[in-house]
């Protein structure tokens, strides 16, 4: 789970790491307002669930009073278009006041599934062109595996600051550290983390990412959630309790368990086509879970087919069959469904489809499957 700059700037708070002051701002009658508590020069930062929205015009420094609240009107319902996340309709700012930089840090914390260890990595080469300087100065970017007993100091040290400055950047690792294991954190960023021309080091950006996991048993994590960043599709999905993913191809996939949904996605692959999506209804699905699961999978416009793959132990086949036949009829599904069933009551399951008077391909095996996509 993703959250926003200004939320993780609140957390970044508890656990000692400066920040700007600033406050949020929802609504264009509050700009002027919130410009007068932070005062000028202060910086317009959009709210939206992406990196790099600095070069895509979504943060500006503004110098007084007119410019701050003319940039502030602008950002503010902005559709920002970046590199990271596609097209983002801007609903809050975050009126930060401004900092005197020096110099730009790159601080992060991040899984390593290779080294199976939590990596720390620090540029002094930090801001918005850091992946450029991972491509042509790799040299300037430091990753430290972190095991028992850490001390960030060594790779600190490595940035080529005095005493006073790496001492601080430490303090803040060691902090950023707690913070993502205490809640669960797949990734804590700060980029920038400046140093000020007084000799301070203030997070001046700051992005965390959340296990999804682990958000049981984070209650105050899990109210950060801000649905509208979400994808509609996957949110639907998950009150239904379905595990959905959308993807970029072209043929719907409904199946029962998440090794099977990822051998089916191959087997798409295979056929010369792409999945339009990751669907694993789970095991023991009754059939108005079917239903709906089918529903959300029409409702993506790129499809061409759908291809149901299920292996009927506990989800017997029957019930799937009459999901399926309920939720064609009353959708009127127009594109072509191929199932493939296996295990309890397959019999009557294809009994169920055959007998539908709908249009369905029930093929015996996966390599007919393939005949059949490759079709398409
Ligand atoms: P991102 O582009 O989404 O990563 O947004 P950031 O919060 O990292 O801001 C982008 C850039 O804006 C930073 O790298 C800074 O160069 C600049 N910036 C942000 N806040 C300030 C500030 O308080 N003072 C100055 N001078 N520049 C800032
Ligand atoms: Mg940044």
């Amino acid at each position: 789970m993703k959250i926003h700059e200004y939320q993780a700037k609140e957390l970044f708070k508890q656990y000692n790491i400066a920040v700007p002051f600033s406050v949020l701002c929802e609504s264009s009658e509050n700009i002027e307002n919130c410009i007068n508590i932070i005062k000028t020069p202060c910086v317009i930062k959009a709210q939206v669930h992406s990196g790099a929205r600095g070069k895509a015009g979504g943060v500006k420094l503004a110098k007084d009073y007119a410019s701050a609240v003319e940039i502030a009107k602008n950002i503010l319902g902005m559709e920002l278009k970046s590199s990271q996340a596609g097209v983002k309709k801007v609903n809050k700012i975050l009126i930060e006041q401004a900092v005197d930089i020096d110099k730009e840090i790159y601080l992060s914390l991040t899984f390593d599934r290779t080294n199976e260890c939590i990596d720390l990595i620090a540029s002094p080469e930090g801001g918005m062109d850091i992946e450029e300087i991972a491509k042509t100065n790799p040299e300037k970017i430091y990753t430290e595996c972190i095991k028992e007993d850490f001390n960030p100091q060594k790779t600190i040290e490595k940035l080529g600051f005095g005493e006073n400055i790496t001492s601080q950047i430490c303090a803040i690792v060691n902090s950023l550290y707690k913070l993502a294991i205490e809640k669960d954190a797949s990734l804590v960023e700060i980029n920038p983390l400046v140093i000020t021309k007084q000799g301070r080091v203030i997070a001046i950006d700051a992005k965390i990412n959340f296990d999804d996991n682990a958000l049981f048993r984070h209650e105050d994590i899990l109210a950060l959630k801000d649905e509208t960043e979400e994808n509609p599709l996957e949110l639907e999905a998950q009150k239904d309790g379905l595990n959905y993913i959308k993807l970029d191809g072209t043929i719907g996939c409904m199946v029962n368990g998440a090794g099977l949904a990822m051998a089916t996605m191959d087997i798409i692959k295979l056929a010369g086509k792409d999945a339009a999506n990751f669907l694993d209804v789970g095991g023991g699905a009754s059939s108005e879970k079917i239903e709906k699961a089918f529903k959300l999978l029409i409702s993506d416009k790129n499809l061409e087919a759908v291809f149901i793959n299920i292996f009927g132990g506990i989800l017997r086949c029957d019930f799937l069959a009459e999901g399926v036949k309920n939720a064609i009829q009353t959708l009127n599904v127009t594109c072509p469904v191929i199932v493939r069933m296996e295990g309890t009551n397959k019999e009557k399951g294809a009994e169920i489809l055959n007998n539908s008077g709908l249009k369905f391909t029930v093929v015996k095996d996966l390599n007919e499957a393939i005949e059949v996509i490759k079709k398409i």
